[in-house]
C-alpha cells in the first residue's frame, strides 16, 4: 500500500488567506463569530477599522499573536512532528484499510498550524487549529486533525471516481455526509485506539441532528455509523457501495438538513440558549426503510 505522507508547513500569507475567507464565508457565516470569540481584540480593531484595510489588520494581528506565543507555539509543533512521525504512517493505513482507499505515488498531504479556533482544509492541504494548546485548553491533535480532514479527501475522491454525475448532491448535502462519514470511520476499531477517542460524534453541528428509524430516535452520526458497521461486517461491502447508500440516505433527506443548516448558520454554538430555535433544530428527520438501498447495492454488485 502508498502511505502518503504528512509535512507540517507554514505560509504567513495562506494563514492571512485562510481568515480573510473565513470572515466573510458565504457557506459558514458561524465561523466570523468563532474568530471574534477567540480574539475580542481582533473584533475591536475590525469595529474602528478607520479606512484601514482588513488585510493589513489581520496581518498585523496574527503577526503580533505568534510573537507573543512564539515559544508556546515551536513546541506545539515540534510535539506534532514527533507525533506525526510517530503514529501518521499507522494511523493512514487503518484509514485506508477502513475506506478501500489506493493513495497514488505522489499524493501528500500539507498541514499548516493556524491561530483559527477551527481546521478548514482546501485540496491536499489541512490548516489545523493550535489555538487551544496555546491557551493550554484541551485541543484535538495533529493526528486526530489530519485523519478527520484526509477522510473529506476520500469521501471526495471516492464520490468523484465512481458516481460522478450520477448522485448529485447539493453542497450542503455533501458538506453532512463527509462530517458524519469522519467520525463514523474515526470510531473504528483500528483508528479508535490509536486516536484515543469514543463516540466521537463530529463537529459540534451534528450533535443535535436526530433521526427517527422504525419509530426510535437516534443522533444522526451513531444513526449512520450503524449503516457503515451493518453494511461493512454484516453485508461485506466496499467503500464505494457504502457510500452510494448513504450518500442517498442523505439525498433522501436533503431539504431537512439544508433547513437545519439554515438554523445552524443562525445561531451556531449560541443555539442551545434560544429555545425556539434550538427545538426545532433537535425535531428529528425522518428515514425510511434504509435496507432497501442495501438490496440495491447488493444486487449491484452481483451484477458486475
Ligand atoms: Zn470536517
Amino acid at each position: 500500500m502508498q502511505i502518503p505522507s504528512i509535512k507540517i508547513k507554514y505560509s504567513f500569507n495562506k494563514e492571512t488567506e485562510i481568515f480573510l475567507d473565513f470572515l466573510h464565508h458565504p457557506q459558514f457565516p458561524q465561523h466570523r463569530n468563532m474568530i471574534f470569540r477567540a480574539f475580542k481584540e481582533l473584533k475591536i480593531a475590525f469595529n474602528k477599522k478607520n479606512g484601514l484595510e482588513e488585510k493589513l489588520i489581520i496581518k498585523n494581528f496574527i503577526k503580533n499573536f505568534r510573537k507573543k506565543h512564539n515559544y508556546k507555539i515551536k513546541k506545539i509543533i515540534n510535539q506534532s512532528k514527533k507525533l506525526l512521525k510517530q503514529n501518521s504512517k499507522k494511523a493512514l493505513v487503518r484509514l485506508g484499510l477502513l475506506t478501500d482507499y489506493q493513495w497514488l505515488k505522489n499524493e501528500n498531504y500539507y498541514a499548516f498550524p493556524t491561530i483559527l479556533p477551527f481546521s478548514p482544509y482546501k485540496k491536499n492541504i489541512f490548516f489545523f487549529s493550535i489555538l487551544g494548546a496555546i491557551y493550554n485548553n484541551k485541543q484535538h491533535n495533529i493526528l486526530f486533525v489530519s485523519i478527520h480532514e484526509i477522510s473529506h479527501f476520500i469521501v471526495y475522491k471516492t464520490l468523484k471516481k465512481f458516481y460522478d454525475k450520477k448522485i448529485s448532491l447539493k453542497k450542503e448535502s455533501f458538506y453532512f455526509l463527509k462530517e458524519i462519514l469522519a467520525p463514523v470511520i474515526m470510531n473504528q476499531k483500528p483508528l479508535q485506539s490509536l486516536l484515543k477517542i469514543r463516540n466521537y460524534l463530529g463537529n459540534p453541528f451534528l450533535r443535535y441532528i436526530f433521526i427517527i428509524n422504525k419509530n426510535k430516535k437516534i443522533q444522526i452520526t451513531t444513526f449512520f455509523q450503524r449503516i457503515y458497521e451493518k453494511a461493512r461486517y454484516g453485508g461485506k461491502m466496499d467503500f464505494k457501495q457504502i457510500l452510494e447508500i448513504m450518500a442517498l440516505l442523505i439525498f433522501s433527506i436533503e431539504n431537512e438538513l439544508i433547513k437545519k443548516n439554515k438554523i445552524w448558520n443562525q445561531y451556531g454554538n449560541d443555539l442551545i440558549n434560544n429555545k425556539t430555535a434550538f427545538k426545532k433544530y433537535c425535531q428529528p428527520i425522518k428515514i425510511e426503510a434504509p435496507e432497501q438501498l442495501f438490496n440495491r447495492s447488493n444486487r449491484r454488485s452481483g451484477r458486475c
